[in-house]
This record gives C-alpha cells, sequence and structure tokens, in this order.
C-alpha cells in the first residue's frame, strides 16, 4: 500500500463498499483523467467503461465543459436559489424544455438523483392532497428496482442488497414483479414478447388505485437490477393505465437520460411523457451534482395560490440550481447538438455489440448480451442452458472485477452482471481496445462450474 492508501483508509469510508475488501484491494488514487481513461498516482491507466457510476457523458475533462466551468467560476459560484435565479440556469432549463418529452416544462433542481427522486415523491403526493385526493398515499414500484439510498427513496427500491437491513424505516410501498426479459415467467423470448407480464402491474393498479399517488420506474432499463432491459410497449401500456387510474407516472431517467440508451431519454423509445421525470447524472456530463425534477403545467398549477393557502412546494437543497452545475449541463447540451453525439454513438453501438457478441455468444458462462444504445451487459451464468447462477458467495463478477483492474479496465459489475456502459464518445479503437482487454480478461478467468 502507498502512503496515500494508508493515509485514505485511516480516514474514507467509501460508499456502497465493505470496507474490510479494501484490505485486499486498497482505493486506487486516481490523479488525473482524459477521455476514456483514469491515470492512477502511480502513472497506470484505466480504462473507465463505465463512465464513472454511468454519469461521464463526454469523457473526463473535456476542453469545452471545462472551459465553461472555469468563465462561471470567476463570476458566480453558487448564489441562494429561493427568490434569486441566474443565467446559467435560466438557459439550461429553456434548453432542456426544447428536448425533454413533451407536457414537461417546470424545472425543480435538487443536488442529486435520490433527493430529484424525494422530490417527485413529495410533489405527486402533495398534488393529490391539494386536488381533494389525500388518501392517495402510497407508492407502487417494481421489483429490482433502483430509485437511490435516501429512505423515500430506497422504500420505492425493491434491491434486497440495498435496502433489506432498512425495511423497518421505509414505506410501505406497492411492489409490482417487473419484466426481467431474461428469466420470462411466461416463458418468452424477447422475439415473442407480448409484454403479457404488464398484466401483474394492471391488477395491483386496479386494486389499489385508490391509495395510490403514482408509480415510479425506470424506464426501459432497470441499470442497478443488472441491467435488465424490457420493451418499450411496457412503457405504452405503463402510461395507459396510470391515466386510467389516476396514478402519476413517474420516469426515473437518472441513468437513461442523455443519450444512455440511444434516444435522448429512454422515454423516447416508447412516445410517451410522465407526469414527472428525474434527471441527474449525466446531466452534467457527470461533473457536478446536479438534478431535477421535471414536471407538468397541472402539477405545478396545483401548488399555485396566495401564500396563505399553504399549497406552495417547501422543498429545497442548499445547492439547488448551482451556477457551476448549470454551466457545465448547458456546455454538455451544445456539444451533444453540435456534434450529433447521439448519431455518431448510434454507429459505435452497433460496432460495440458487434464485437461483444463474436466474442462472446458462445461462452458457456454468458447468458446473454443485452444490449440498448451503447449500454452491453453480460449476464454470467454457471449454465448457459438452465441459466442457473453462480453460488453468490463465490463473488465471481467481484473476482472478475478485480482482475480486471490489474489489466487496466475498470468494469464494476452488478453482481454477476459485467457490463459495458462508456461515454457516448467512445471510439472504435478504444473500442477494440477495451474488447480485446475484456475478453482476455474472460478467457484467462478460471470459472468454477
Ligand atoms: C444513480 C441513480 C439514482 C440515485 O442518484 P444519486 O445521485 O446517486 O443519489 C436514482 N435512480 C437511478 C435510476 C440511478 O441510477
Amino acid at each position: 500500500m502507498d502512503p496515500l492508501q494508508e493515509r485514505d483508509l485511516r480516514h474514507i469510508w467509501h460508499p456502497c463498499s465493505q470496507m474490510k475488501d479494501y484490505e485486499e484491494l486498497p482505493p486506487i488514487v486516481v490523479d488525473h483523467a482524459r477521455g476514456l481513461y483514469l491515470y492512477d498516482t502511480n502513472g497506470k491507466e484505466y480504462i473507465d467503461i463505465i463512465s464513472s457510476w454511468w454519469c461521464n457523458l463526454l469523457g473526463h475533462c473535456n476542453p469545452e465543459i471545462n472551459e465553461a466551468i472555469k468563465a462561471q467560476l470567476d463570476k458566480l459560484e453558487h448564489v441562494i436559489f429561493a427568490n434569486f435565479s441566474h443565467e446559467p440556469a435560466i438557459e439550461l432549463c429553456e434548453r432542456l424544455a426544447a428536448i425533454v418529452p413533451p407536457g414537461l416544462s417546470k424545472f425543480n433542481f435538487a443536488d442529486n438523483g435520490s433527493s430529484s427522486v424525494e422530490s417527485a415523491l413529495k410533489m405527486s403526493f402533495q398534488y393529490h392532497y391539494q386536488t381533494g385526493k389525500p388518501e392517495k398515499k402510497r407508492f407502487m414500484a417494481l421489483s429490482e428496482a433502483y430509485h437511490g439510498e435516501t429512505l423515500g427513496a430506497l422504500s420505492t427500491g425493491g434491491t434486497d442488497i440495498f435496502s433489506k437491513i432498512y425495511k423497518p424505516l421505509l414505506l410501505d410501498v406497492l411492489r409490482v414483479e417487473g419484466p426481467d426479459c431474461y428469466r420470462c415467467s411466461y416463458g418468452k423470448t424477447r422475439e415473442s414478447c407480448g409484454t403479457q407480464c404488464f398484466e401483474k402491474a394492471e391488477a395491483l393498479m386496479e386494486k389499489h388505485a385508490g391509495e395510490t399517488a403514482a408509480f415510479i420506474v425506470e424506464p426501459l432499463v432497470q441499470c442497478a437490477a443488472g441491467m435488465r432491459i424490457y420493451p418499450a410497449e411496457y412503457l405504452q401500456k405503463l402510461r395507459a393505465a396510470c391515466d386510467r387510474y389516476g396514478i402519476h407516472l413517474i420516469v426515473d431517467e437518472i441513468a437513461t437520460g442523455f443519450g444512455r440508451t440511444g434516444k435522448l431519454f429512454a422515454c423516447d423509445h416508447a412516445g410517451i411523457s410522465p407526469d414527472i421525470m428525474c434527471i441527474s447524472k449525466s446531466l452534467t456530463g457527470g461533473y457536478l451534482p446536479m438534478a431535477i425534477t421535471v414536471t407538468t403545467e397541472k402539477i405545478y398549477n396545483a401548488f399555485y395560490a396566495d401564500y396563505a393557502q399553504g399549497r406552495a412546494f417547501m422543498h429545497s437543497h442548499t445547492y439547488s440550481g448551482n451556477p457551476l452545475a448549470a454551466s457545465a449541463a448547458i456546455a454538455v447540451l451544445k456539444i451533444l447538438e453540435r456534434d450529433r453525439v447521439l448519431d455518431r454513438a448510434a454507429e459505435t453501438a452497433v460496432y460495440l455489440h458487434g464485437e461483444l457478441a463474436k466474442v462472446f455468444a458462445d461462452h458457456p458462462h454468458v447468458g446473454e448480451i443485452r444490449h440498448i444504445g451503447l449500454i452491453n451487459a453480460l449476464e454470467l451464468v454457471k449454465d448457459r442452458d438452465t441459466k442457473e447462477a453462480f453460488d453468490g458467495a463465490q463473488r465471481t463478477g467481484y473476482q472478475i472485477y478485480k482482475a480486471a483492474l490489474k489489466e487496466g479496465l475498470l468494469l464494476r459489475p452488478l453482481e454477476d452482471v459485467l457490463y459495458f456502459n462508456p461515454p457516448m464518445t467512445i471510439t472504435k479503437s478504444e473500442i477494440d481496445r477495451s474488447v480485446t482487454l475484456f475478453k482476455n480478461i474472460i478467457l484467462a478467468f478460471p470459472f468454477s462450474a
């Protein structure tokens, strides 16, 4: 262990980590980064194929985003956002209003994804409360959902590793068995799918519509669940059912937004608009913490009244609408548009999937290579035919993660799901390098069946 690693471990409690693991794998101290690459303090290079937790959108230290932040820094670093404003936030909202799904036009800022989910849940409840339906105070969500770590957001999540221990503290959320297309309980394949599994959501909505404020969902990809990808038709059915039952549709685009799925927002694949949408992560290109809860005039208007009526949304975060983050976000939107980043990424996405399929399509331990946009996920299984998973205690994904780090590839799997979720700007030669490294790591890995 080098001195910086020792100093780190003396004080730092890293996120989402069993700190004891760091005895064997101490923290990698990053000195600088550029594009797809991270460089540690010893000069070792790492390919950041997971966009540093799915947020780095246009490469690290993009010169234009850097410039935008530096220019803003010398003008205004931060200001209270209640009753005060600034041009970067105004311009950002104007630009976003033109590209978010139709009908969304009001923007409420937070500084991280979980907080924007909290805001969405409170907003939905308060809307119903103030429009004569105070009994609508429960939320519906999918199994294996992930919406963040604060208690409200965690309540809507359905992944035991994050939430189980906190059950006594959590809201009583109505849970719908979500679409699991790799292990479809209706025996369908992706090709023969008719989203029959939506009947489970429909049944629960019919039964509990009267007490339900909103249904929150990750559109098309349940990322933390292992990049589980489900059809757009499911979202369309959900939108229609939410309308029928008077339930808000909250779409959590925190991970999927800004082109990750091949369209600007995953909702765009389904051609639907939610009542409330949460965005964060790639919003600032992965530079600075910012999140926005975006909603409709209709919801906004239910809060608009004389002060004495007490209908205001009394929700705030100190760093709401931070100007530095807003200037980064504007730079991101300019680059996306000017460089036609999504169009170019559509081509590289085809290439990336093709290269991964060439190497892994017949691998005995790769159950499926699911993909959308540049996201490609390999689900490792003990047995391809039965889809039986590896024993969790073996921590197969984690062992591969460690092996890959040695070789300079940052994978960070979700249990036994290994995935690429690279920046939109990854080039074909960078894909070649990454896939070759990845291939060598997997082919050398001693899978114990
Ligand atoms: C990352 C994420 C969140 C939480 O965002 P934080 O900024 O980490 O609080 C919520 N929902 C989804 C889908 C996410 O991927």
